[in-house]
């Protein structure tokens, strides 16, 4: 087969100039590694090195991509390679079938003394790899090694994010004074849980956008029959001198007020209080390190409150990492989880939101269209929220973020999705799942006033979705959740509802209009 035949030849691969080529190690770049300073990269010289950057057709084909995304990924691999060509290296930058394919013909034309590649970011690349018998350099992208976190586990009976995030903290010596927090305070999340701001105190500074050029126009005319979705308007930088640009603007001028609204949602500003920095981060644009290290300066040169640099670097340290480590202690078989044995099949209106009536649903979902962007808590709290209490397939939704988002990478989605926001893990990563109703859309948001439902109505046909959907998810897992301390109150509360009749035949309702395109 092509693996054995590869991995043959990787073997044999001669130490000696062969038909005039200097025979020069191959690394192997993949397109979620984009940074000089990661792994194999790190240490190659253009005289002994060359770099191999394959742009695979399948991989493009197999999905329905966001057009944003596509070109987000191509535009970005295709201009590493130029500015690694800049700095002196011979790169082969190979439009191929597959990866094993451009390996193979990689090879054959460059005959390299051998082939490298820096431990790749997922399950199925990494499998690859070593079936390839390629040589994997141990990656330095993310801060907390797997080699590291098992440190993290030793003697622990439960994993919690928090206990990462102090280990994390003191390992890293980020904000610490000597062996304790600054601001003898580990977190302040407390604090950063406000609601929308008024819209007079809406001061948020619009993102900054780039003009497109011809290589743009390249990525586009070849992504654009494998994608859906608005093309690309040059808010996302495909450089890491757009993305270094992009992390000052928000250390200048987002991170002192972020935190206190990071969990608030409103239709008129997609960006809210977030950095927007994920999708640099996740293709190796921006290094966690740099990222955490600037805002630690901001917070030390007094610019910024604790609140707001604490707020940012958890999620930077604490949660980015403990999902990644997550991944990979847990993967393959996590990705198949369904423990609420959740079977419909994702509604329509997740493609096409125009005709839904549901206020919340429809501006978060044009957004993702609009953007292949939504933030955290829209993902978690409207679209998680909505899939889990109407017990729409895991798989099928984290197959559609996956593809849908700017930002999207496995290790990212399938934790993120199949524990945190599904409970498909049956609380391997949350203790509770996250359901929550119409009465915390409209306390977090500003999207309830104006909507043809009704938040507080759990009967009848203007009865919220979300309302409704949320008592009977209590209902339909009652003997499960009874039993777990942190939801048993919801469950008997559902139990003990008056109306409880009525609410699940409005389910049924709702549930047969969903399928229908009629919510
Ligand atoms: Fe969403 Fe219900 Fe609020 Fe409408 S009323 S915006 S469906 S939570």
């Amino acid at each position: 087969c092509l693996a054995t035949h590869i991995q043959n030849t990787i073997r044999l691969l001669p130490n000696t100039e062969y038909h005039g080529l200097v025979n020069k190690s191959t690394v192997w770049v993949f397109g979620d590694q984009l940074n000089r300073q990661i792994g194999a990269l790190r240490d190659a010289q253009p005289n002994t090195h060359r770099i191999l950057i394959i742009e695979s057709h399948l991989k493009i084909a197999s999905r329905r991509w966001h057009v944003q995304r596509a070109h987000f990924i191509i535009a970005s691999m295709r201009r590493f390679a130029s500015e690694l060509r800049e700095a002196g290296f011979e790169v082969d930058y190979r439009f191929a079938e597959s990866m094993q394919e451009g390996l193979r013909l990689h090879i054959e034309e460059f005959v390299p003394s051998k082939v490298i590649a820096t431990e790749p970011n997922s399950y199925a690349a990494r499998t690859l790899v070593s079936k390839l018998g390629v040589e994997s350099v141990k990656s330095n992208q993310f801060l907390c090694h797997p080699d590291v976190y098992k440190e993290f586990q030793k003697g622990r009976k439960s994993l919690k994010m928090e206990d990462f995030y102090r280990f994390q903290r003191k390992r890293l010596n980020v904000l610490m004074d000597g062996d304790n927090p600054v601001g003898d305070r580990w977190n302040f999340d407390e604090e950063n849980r406000s609601g929308p701001p008024k819209k007079d105190q809406d001061r948020w500074p619009k993102p900054e956008v780039v003009a497109l050029d011809e290589l743009d126009a390249e990525v586009l005319k070849d992504v654009s029959q494998f994608s859906w979705g608005v093309e690309p308007t040059g808010q996302w930088a495909t450089t890491r001198a757009g993305a270094l640009q992009r992390m000052n603007y928000f250390m200048q001028n987002l991170l002192p007020m972020f935190g206190e609204h990071e969990d608030a949602m409103l239709a008129s500003n997609w960006h809210l209080a977030h950095s927007l920095l994920s999708p640099y981060l996740n293709l190796g644009l921006l290094l966690p390190e740099e990222v955490v290290a600037a805002a630690s300066r901001e917070f030390v040169l007094g610019r910024v409150p604790i609140s707001s640099a604490e707020g940012f670097i958890r999620q930077i340290i604490g949660w980015r990492e403990f999902i990644w480590n997550c991944y990979w202690q847990w993967m393959p078989d996590y990705a198949q989880m369904n423990s609420l044995e959740a079977t419909r099949d994702l509604p329509q209106l997740f493609t096409n939101p125009d005709k839904t009536s549901m206020a919340c649903m429809k501006s978060v979902l044009q957004g993702v269209n609009e953007r292949s962007y939504s933030h955290h808590i829209e993902r978690l709290m409207i679209l998680g929220n909505f899939s889990l209490i109407a017990g729409i397939n895991p798989q099928q939704l984290t197959e559609w973020m996956w593809n849908s988002y700017v930002d999207a990478a496995e290790w990212v989605m399938v934790p993120n999705v199949i524990g945190m926001s599904q409970y498909a893990d049956g609380g391997m990563l949350s203790t509770k799942p996250y359901a929550s109703g119409g009465a915390y859309v409209d306390r977090m948001s500003d999207h309830c006033k104006g909507c043809a439902y009704d938040r507080k109505k759990r009967v009848g046909e203007d009865a919220c979705p979300f309302t409704v959907l949320y008592w009977d998810f209590f209902l339909r897992h009652e003997d499960r959740f009874v039993r777990n301390p942190r939801v048993a109150r919801q469950v008997r509360a559902a139990q003990q509802l008056a109306d409880r009749d009525d609410l699940q035949t409005t389910a049924v309702s709702i549930f047969s209009r969903l399928d229908n395109g009629l919510l």
